[in-house]
């Protein structure tokens, strides 16, 4: 029993080591079951943390892949977002204001001045050139007559449009021109009864212009453009649209041809005021290229001493005269009467007066008794293209 309970056991060893091929089928089953269990779950466990740790660092890879699409999806929708603002109506709106975006607006064009006539201008001051005080009377320049001159003045528009006159140059030769033309027209119309040929120059805003004009050519009078440039007196009006030293150049250039377009059939241009524009050379410049473009000549008032007039007019080349006596600086008939008697020893000292009047009741009476007898005193009454074509020596 004893032996048979060592055995067993010995036994029930070997057995258990022996058996565990045969017996171990029967009696080892549960431990390698639980064994395998063990395994699986282990297997299962491993596989789990695996798939655990895959899946974390799968997670990780899809947050991460989530951020970058996410940071590219704002940034470029930022961008498009951007975009559609600055292109929607309000913000172009908005941005149109800017000075470049305006830039891009159809420009409109440039006002083009054009001259009203007196009818417009109800608060227009009565014009008196006098400026205060008499202005001196100026002797004949030596005459720089250059061969361009000349040679311009052969087919030019001053040389057309003159009037008909022989000048044998026999005799001094007067030009009374009368200023201011055209504004008053009852005065306007007594100056063409006088004696021709005279030489009137008409403002450019005058009424009727044209009308004016031919009415005065009409009666053999010669005809000019009086333009209003300023004077050095502040409170005095040389009217709409004239040239001013505040201007910049293509101003000038604008309103000079404005003027220039206002009527036709002229000889020359000379200055209403302008004792401040006229000794401002880069200003009379550009005018006076204008003029000379349309083949035109220059009369220099002279209503400042400094005036540069006939210096550019002679630099560039240009037909030009200057003015010599003021007959009505002083409104009285008397005061006109001594003018002229000073027209006629300028004229006998130096071959040529140009005396400038306007349309004043005091110069029109005394131009009306003093005309008449200028030929019986030695003279001959010209137009200014007489006068320019004795400086110029043409004919
Ligand atoms: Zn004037």
């Amino acid at each position: 029993m004893a032996q048979g309970t060592k055995r067993s056991p010995r036994t029930g060893r070997k057995t258990t080591r022996s058996g565990k091929g045969g017996r171990g089928r029967g009696k080892a089953a549960p431990a390698t079951v639980g064994a395998r269990l063990d395994a699986v779950l282990a297997w299962c466990d491993a596989l789990w943390r695996r798939a655990g740790a895959a899946l974390a660092s799968r997670r990780a890879f899809f947050s991460a892949a989530g951020l970058i699409v996410l940071l590219v999806v704002g940034v470029g929708g930022g961008y498009w977002l951007a975009q559609a603002l600055v292109g929607s109506p309000g913000t172009r709106a908005a941005s149109v204001s800017r000075p470049p975006a305006a830039a891009t607006a159809p420009k409109a064009p440039p006002p083009v001045p054009k001259y009203g006539s007196i009818d417009e201008l109800p608060d227009l001051p009565r014009y008196s050139e006098a400026e205060g005080q008499p202005r001196p009377v100026y002797e004949e320049r030596p005459p720089a007559v250059t061969p361009v001159a000349r040679r311009a003045s052969a087919d030019a528009t001053w040389m057309r449009n003159a009037i008909a006159f022989q000048d044998d140059r026999s005799r001094p030769l007067i030009v009374i021109v009368i200023d201011d033309m055209g504004l008053d027209r009852p005065r306007s119309r007594r100056v063409l009864d006088l004696p021709a040929p005279l030489t009137v120059s008409f403002l450019p805003y005058a009424r009727e212009l044209q009308d004016q004009a031919r009415a005065a050519r009409g009666r053999g009078h010669e005809l000019m453009l009086h333009l209003p440039m300023e004077p050095m007196s502040s409170v005095m009006d040389p009217g709409p649209n004239a040239l001013l030293t505040t201007l910049a150049d293509d101003a000038i250039r604008r309103r000079t041809a404005a003027a220039l377009d206002s009527f036709g059939g002229y000889v020359a241009v000379n200055n209403h005021m302008g004792s401040r524009f006229t000794t401002w050379r880069p200003g009379v410049e550009t005018a006076l290229k204008l003029m000379q473009a349309r083949g035109l000549a220059w009369l220099d008032s002279r209503t400042h001493a400094q005036s540069v007039g006939g210096l550019v007019a002679d630099e560039l080349g240009m037909p030009h005269v200057d003015r010599h006596v003021f007959l009505d600086d002083v409104d009285s008939t008397d005061n006109v009467r001594q003018q002229l008697a000073e027209t006629e020893r300028v004229a006998r000292r130096q071959g040529v007066a140009i005396a400038i009047g306007h349309p004043h009741d005091a110069t029109i009476s005394a131009l009306a008794e003093w005309l008449p007898g200028l030929r019986g005193k030695g003279f001959v009454q010209g137009p200014i293209s007489a006068a320019i074509k004795r400086r110029l020596r043409l004919e």
